[in-house]
């Protein structure tokens, strides 16, 4: 794997630009609003962008919106919102449907050329004529209409003389092709939902194979880069494209070239949007932006930066094979960049109160504390020390484990930037439950070793007084396996524990006033940002990342 210092790693696709010589690089895009971003449209945004940008070229955002029925205005603002706040401009921003009339132009231009014909068949039929992988297929009763009769169908289906399923519109290819694509490919069905752009304008709709290749072709995109499972429809895209030219004279068609790349597979995870819609709607998760979803809006309310995204982008590469990453991939990105970029905070997860005996109890003594180790850039703050402070409850140990170098009965320990404190008393309640500890501070020891003694153990601590109860949402992978596909019913890989909730934190009043988005390293727990949900009054923090990978 690249470290951050390389330089952009070279692929087949920078290569075969630079065998090419071009003009230059126009690419696009394309994603069907029917759902959020996830990495895996990630990995695309970056290397379409990215490539464009590398050779002085453009990227248009394009909307697939040939599918009303599943495709919505609430999709289209969240992705043009992540595809910015990854840090892309486009050059222009597209919809399929603005290209409705060229489409249907054409379509009539392949009927008159004879390329096209009406169908009648069912669809249970059309499937039957298909054939298999080993089977050829058959040629419809009614693939010899004259272009004529044609004509007057696909009018009549446009002007919503017909039901949905009654006809389709296909091209005149090869029903014998060993390639499935191409034995005459539906390109035009009935549909009489409402279009949120073009309303009740259209009984017919484009599919997704000729819409694709024509609208690339309509906006002069140079490099049409999808991922593998197209490389069987690159035919018909230029099948398509090669009549279209010759049968229509008046649209201008560019001279895309398609070009096929490895998609991105996370493990634990699922990156289709199909799949992503059920978790939110059957309430798996919370929403698209659940912090444990793959997506972009998910990353980024867990706290993930567009930079750590574009650098996993970037260190993963393109290939034309697929392949599949580890999702420790991803956490060493963030992990990187938020140890040298973090403000230091103390935040308890599991409180336990600790009554320092010999410290007055209307006393506060103000220390200055590093916000980190390596930045000075970065400053300090002020962190009052007083009678009465919290420790987590898994630094006290009443019967140690071998090696235990926090706090014990009797035992010493230093609290992070402040005085060595010794446990005297270990107080409980009626069940045996250690409810509170009593120490005393050894005044010598601020920013100082103790006299005569070791003390090995350092941990974090905050002011009762001075620290705020919060909410911290600890997360774990979404599946319990790292192929999740692999069950029958991936529902059923999904993690319980993948989201726990610890309600009765402290942290530093400092944190807790920090803004929505803001992040830090909660000392000796982990990398911590402020969550949607936070208000000032109930600070709410998410779990980016631990403090080291311990899943491997
Ligand atoms: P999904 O199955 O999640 O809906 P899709 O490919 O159907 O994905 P589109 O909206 O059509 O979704 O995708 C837009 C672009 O993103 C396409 O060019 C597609 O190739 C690319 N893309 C989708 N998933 C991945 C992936 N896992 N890795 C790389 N590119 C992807
Ligand atoms: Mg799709």
């Amino acid at each position: 794997m690249a470290s951050e210092s390389d330089p952009a790693p070279s692929n087949f696709i920078r290569s075969m630009i630079e065998k090419q010589a071009v003009d230059t690089v126009a690419t696009r895009f394309p994603p069907e609003p029917n759902g959020y971003l996830h990495l895996g449209h990630a990995k695309s945004i970056c290397l379409n962008f990215g490539i464009a940008e590398e050779y002085n070229g453009w990227t248009n955002l394009r909307f697939d919106d040939t599918n009303p029925d599943k495709e919505s205005e609430e999709y289209m603002s969240a992705i043009k919102r992540d595809v910015e706040w990854l840090g892309f401009k486009w050059k222009s921003l597209c919809y399929a449907s603005d290209y409705f009339d060229q489409l249907y132009e054409c379509a009539e231009a392949l009927i008159k050329s004879g390329d096209a014909y009406v169908d009648s068949l069912s669809a249970e039929e059309i499937r039957e004529y298909r054939g298999s992988l080993t089977q050829p297929g058959k040629e419809s009763p009614h693939r010899n209409r004259s272009p004529e009769q044609n004509l007057e169908l696909f009018r009549e289906m446009r002007d919503g003389k017909h039901s949905e399923g009654d006809h389709i519109l296909r091209l005149k290819i090869d029903m014998a092709s060993s390639n499935i694509n191409l034995r005459d490919p539906a390109i035009y069905r009935i549909k009489k939902t409402h279009h949120y752009r073009t309303a009740d304008k259209w009984n017919v709709y484009p599919l997704y194979d000729y819409t694709h290749c024509l609208s690339d072709a309509i906006e002069n995109i140079t490099h049409s880069l999808c991922t593998l499972e197209f490389e069987d429809h690159r035919p018909l895209y230029n099948w398509i494209l090669e009549k279209a030219r010759a049968s229509t004279a008046n649209v201008e068609l560019g001279h895309p070239v398609q070009t096929e790349f490895g998609p991105l597979n996370l493990e634990y995870t699922v990156l289709s949007k199909r799949k992503l819609i059920e978790l939110v709607q059957q309430g798996h998760v919370r929403g698209w932006d659940d912090p444990r979803m793959p997506t972009i809006s998910g990353l980024r309310r867990r706290g993930y930066t567009a930079a750590s995204i574009q650098e996993f982008c970037r260190r993963i590469g393109v290939t034309k094979s697929s392949a599949v990453i580890e999702m420790s991939a991803m956490e060493t990105v963030i992990r990187d960049e938020l140890n040298a970029t973090a403000e230091r905070r103390m935040a308890v997860l599991e409180p336990l109160k600790v009554i320092i005996t010999s410290w007055a109890a209307d006393e506060s003594k103000t220390l200055e504390v590093s916000n980190h180790p390596n930045d000075p850039d970065l400053g300090t703050r002020q962190l009052p020390f007083t009678r009465e402070v919290y420790i987590e409850q898994s630094d006290f140990e009443e019967v140690p484990p071998p090696k235990f170098k926090r706090l014990i009965p009797g035992g010493e320990v230093r609290l992070r930037s402040s005085y060595v404190i010794r446990c005297d008393d270990v107080i409980k309640d009626a069940n045996g439950r250690v409810v509170e500890l009593h120490c005393t501070h050894d005044p010598d020891t601020l920013g100082k070793k103790p006299e005569g003694r070791k003390v090995k153990g350092v941990i974090h601590w905050v002011s009762a007084a001075n620290s705020v109860a919060a909410e911290v949402r600890i997360y774990d992978h979404l599946f319990n396996r790292p192929d999740p596909l692999a069950e029958e019913d991936y529902i059923n890989a999904i993690n319980p524990d993948s989201l726990l909730v610890l309600e009765n934190a402290q942290v530093e009043a400092s944190a807790a006033q920090a803004e929505i988005g803001s992040r830090f390293q909660f000392e000796r727990q982990g990398y911590f940002s402020v969550d949607n949900d936070s208000t000032p009054e109930r600070p709410v923090f998410n779990q980016v990342v631990g403090l080291r990978d311990t899943k491997n």
